[in-house]
């Protein structure tokens, strides 16, 4: 079995970028600059927003963070949207989701200027990466298929089994995972919560990628022997034995599938890392696209 260690390839994707920025500086020109809008004070999301941050010193990019508070509207919101789509220094931004209940996600995805949005979750990214042009690919779905190709795991012709439909990392995956290219040419089965007899798919699986949110979801029994296993969960699971009070946990029952499993991601250090690394590399494109204009 071998670890997909998102942590080594994102370090090496970041180590890339940081040559990248050095270069941009050497010219005497303007480095990345990244925006992250906050809405609120949801734990999680105030981590992520962290990381995303402190990549971007690791890095050499400018950052901004966006905080505003819980009691937000969303005019409110839109307005601030309209800023970072008009402030000429900022080369990509992110509005971190979850929003709050009374803010409508949709309404503010699609007001971010898609040439800015380095999560690429506009429609117009979302159906250029559909019609595979040139567009901001969601992080971690790209992350994926770079940890996978870094790792020089086959997947053309490869029967994959993506489970979980969301927008920002199912459905996508499915997508990119039948594309033409590398990592690509997979023959995909998207699952989701209306799936009759889930193991009937996933044990003829050669990939399985599971991104639901189900602690430990995916067992040993539903897996066949060499399978490559990628594990999108990230649950909170309380453990007083930790001294957060809680352990986090993917979708996969790690140490019994990692036995029949030819590759497979650990938790944490396997996607996580590569989303925020591809964050950063979107961010350096819409850089490089601005220039061009
Ligand atoms: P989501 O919560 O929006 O959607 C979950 C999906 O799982 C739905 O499409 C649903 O149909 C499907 N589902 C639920 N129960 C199911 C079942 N029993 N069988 C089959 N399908 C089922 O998902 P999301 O936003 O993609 O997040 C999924 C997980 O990935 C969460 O734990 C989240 O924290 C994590 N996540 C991690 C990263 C990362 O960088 N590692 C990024 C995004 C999300």
């Amino acid at each position: 079995m071998t670890l997909l260690d998102g942590k080594k390839v994102s370090n090496d994707i970041k180590d890339e970028i940081a040559v990248d920025v050095e270069r941009i500086k050497s010219r005497g020109e303007r480095v990345p600059h990244l925006a992250a809008v906050l809405v609120g004070e949801d734990g999680a999301s105030l981590t992520y927003v962290g990381s995303k941050v402190k990549a971007c010193e690791r890095v050499g990019f400018d950052s901004t963070l966006v905080k505003l508070p819980d009691t937000t509207t969303e005019e409110e919101l839109l307005e601030k949207i309209k800023e970072l789509n008009e402030n000429s220094l900022i080369d990509g931004f992110i509005v971190q989701l979850p929003l709050p209940k009374h803010i409508n996600e949709d309404r503010v995805l699609v007001a971010v200027d898609p040439s800015k949005d380095v999560d690429g979750f506009h429609p117009e990214n979302f159906g250029r990466m559909a019609l595979e042009m040139e567009s901001f690919i969601p992080a971690t779905p790209s992350g994926i298929l770079q940890l996978l190709e870094r790792n020089n795991v086959e997947t053309k012709g490869k029967h994959t089994v993506v489970i979980g439909r969301s927008h920002i990392v199912g459905r996508p995956m499915s997508i990119l995972m039948s594309q033409k290219g590398e990592a690509g040419n997979s023959t995909v089965t998207l699952a989701h919560s209306h799936t009759k007899n889930l193991s009937d798919f996933t044990k003829k699986a050669d990939i399985i990628i599971v991104a639901l949110g189900v602690p430990e979801f995916l067992t040993q029994d539903m897996v066949k022997e060499g399978v490559v296993v990628i594990d999108v969960g990230i649950s909170r699971v309380a453990d007083a034995s930790k001294p957060r009070g809680y352990a986090i946990k993917g979708d996969v029952d790690f140490e019994n599938v990692s036995k029949k499993a030819s590759f497979i991601t650990p938790v944490p250090g396997g996607v996580g890392p590569m989303t925020i690394a591809m964050l950063l590399k979107n961010t350096l494109i819409a850089r490089e696209r601005r220039k061009l204009k």
